[in-house]
């Protein structure tokens, strides 16, 4: 298979889609084609559920050892071709060149976690009321499940779904998102070339509709694992519910981060650059709300707004860039969009405010502040380079404001009192706290949020348990 010409793959082997299709797959620093993806439709989507079927009985049936080593050839594959995939990614979807290698590793440890986690996926013997019985527990996996994911984070989204669902004994199919399709053929490569039977993990690229109603209403899919915006993930939980498929939703979110004033003013700077300006900020769980302490704030913002203005924007491919393209012409009107509407508003340019001239779709890194309540960048997800920043009086009020929104999935702290790192994520509505540490994600920690950012947890025991049905068998034992 060459990286820039993708195939679906269905059944074990790469495929052009049933119609022929094919769609151009664009570089985002350049707003040029780097290459076509097959586009598959309802028919390829119909027969990877197939082929998932057909594979789920023996895969679930192979010893845990044996599904493991085949997890652990593919983590060892994709760490082998990490600067190849790593490139691949930066082409297509943008991000520095070290950052897309970080995601490789990261690809990789899911898959290796949980080739470990997959020997230790127990159940229980509980003790019955009366000598004549035994009681059962058994973890067995759900079947034939469907993965949806987004362009953000292309290959680590991938570890995140497939390796647990295919350590528990399930089979999937994969639909990646279109503008990043190219990375998605580059790991299932991988699987393949690790071993992995024919028909328990497949491709299907292509436009979302057809293909995730084969998702909704084939009762053979016993899971949907989404990774995407609320709205969407709205719609799946309603349709799902027709036949009561199971969900885990990782939805959008609207991060708050708070700096008190006894926090490491340096150490606090260079964490709010890390969570809100990688990936060019198109991170779900990236500070998209920074809330300082009134007694700081202005040497604060004085100081961030220095370091963001030192950030180097430009191709991913530059090692010198430190912020890449975002990932197109609407995501630069998005963030435009915001920054005018805050500037309307009143609200104070620290730095940056405007798109950088093409080829490619570039922002500046931008901080503003003091923006009103209903501004647009206070309550919707940013997904670019662009903060906003305001300022709290005490404790009650920074978390009064850290909570106020509808999303919950992460939320970041910076301080150096061990009582109120307590207090304070202890009362964030949010699934994942991040103390002193702007980057909580792990593969083996719950990945996750509360209220509209989503349910279920991805990552960790708990990422495979979503992968799992609990069956208790009731066993009478005559004396
Ligand atoms: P999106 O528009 O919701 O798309 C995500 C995926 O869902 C894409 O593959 C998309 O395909 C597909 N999709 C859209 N409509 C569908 C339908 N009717 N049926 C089946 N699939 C459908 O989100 P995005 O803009 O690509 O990604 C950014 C969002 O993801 C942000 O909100 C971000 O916060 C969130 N995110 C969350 C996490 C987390 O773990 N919580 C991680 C990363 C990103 P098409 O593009 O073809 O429509």
């Amino acid at each position: 298979m060459r990286v820039d010409s993708g195939q679906l793959y269905i059944d074990g082997a790469f495929r052009e889609a049933a119609d022929g299709r094919r769609a151009e797959v664009v570089n985002p620093a350049t707003g040029d084609a780097m290459g076509s993806m097959a586009q598959g439709g309802a028919v390829d989507a119909r027969a990877a559920v197939d082929a998932a079927t057909r594979a789920f009985a023996a895969w679930a049936a192979t010893p845990a050892p044996e599904r493991a080593a085949v997890l652990r050839k593919a983590a060892d594959l994709i760490l082998q071709r990490r600067d190849a995939i790593a490139a691949l990614m930066t082409r297509e979807q943008g991000k520095p060149l070290r950052e897309s290698a970080g995601e490789v590793t990261m690809t990789a440890d899911y898959f290796q976690w949980n080739a470990e986690e997959a020997r230790r996926i127990y159940g229980d013997i509980i003790p019955a009321s009366t000598r004549a019985k035994r009681l059962l527990v058994l973890r067995q996996p759900v079947g034939v499940t469907a993965a949806i994911t987004p362009w953000n984070f292309p290959a680590s989204m991938i570890g995140r779904k497939l390796a647990p669902a295919l350590a528990a004994g399930c089979t999937a199919v994969l639909k990646p998102a279109p503008a990043t399709p190219l990375v998605a053929c580059a790991i299932l490569q991988c699987l393949h070339d690790a071993g992995l039977p024919a028909g328990v993990a497949n491709l299907v690229a292509g436009p979302a509709e057809p293909i995730g109603e084969v998702f909704l209403t084939d009762a053979r899919v016993r899971k949907i694992s989404f990774t995407g915006s609320t709205a969407v993930g709205k719609m799946l939980l309603g349709r799902a519910a027709e036949q009561m498929k199971k969900v885990s939703l990782e939805l959008g979110g609207h991060a708050p981060f708070l700096v008190f004033p006894d926090a490491d003013l340096d150490q606090a700077v260079e964490g709010v650059v890390s969570s809100r300006y990688r990936n060019a900020g198109q991170t779900c769980i990236c500070a998209n709300r920074l809330y300082v302490h009134e007694d700081i704030a202005a040497t604060f913002s004085q100081r961030l707004a220095a370091r963001v203005q030192s950030l180097r924007v430009g191709r991913g491919d530059d090692p010198s860039v430190d912020v890449g393209p975002l990932i197109g012409a609407a995501a630069v009107e998005r963030v435009r969009a915001q920054v005018e509407d805050g500037l309307a508003r009143g609200g104070r340019l620290l730095c940056g405010g405007e798109p950088l001239p093409g080829p490619g779709y570039f922002f500046q890194p931008t901080v503003i502040a003091d923006l009103p309540p209903d501004a647009l960048l206070r309550n919707q997800e940013t997904f670019g380079p662009l903060l906003g920043l305001w300022s709290f009086r005490d404790e009650a009020e920074a978390i009064a404001l850290a909570n106020d929104t509808p999303y919950g999935l992460a939320a970041y702290l910076y301080t150096r009192d061990l009582g109120r790192a307590v207090r304070v994520s202890e009362a964030l509505e949010y699934g994942i706290v991040g103390v002193n540490d702007p980057v909580p994600a792990t593969v083996q920690a719950p990945f996750g949020g509360v209220k509209e950012s989503g349910m279920g947890r991805e990552g960790g025991y708990e990422g495979l348990l979503g992968f799992l049905e609990t069956k208790f068998v009731s066993l009478a034992v005559p004396s």
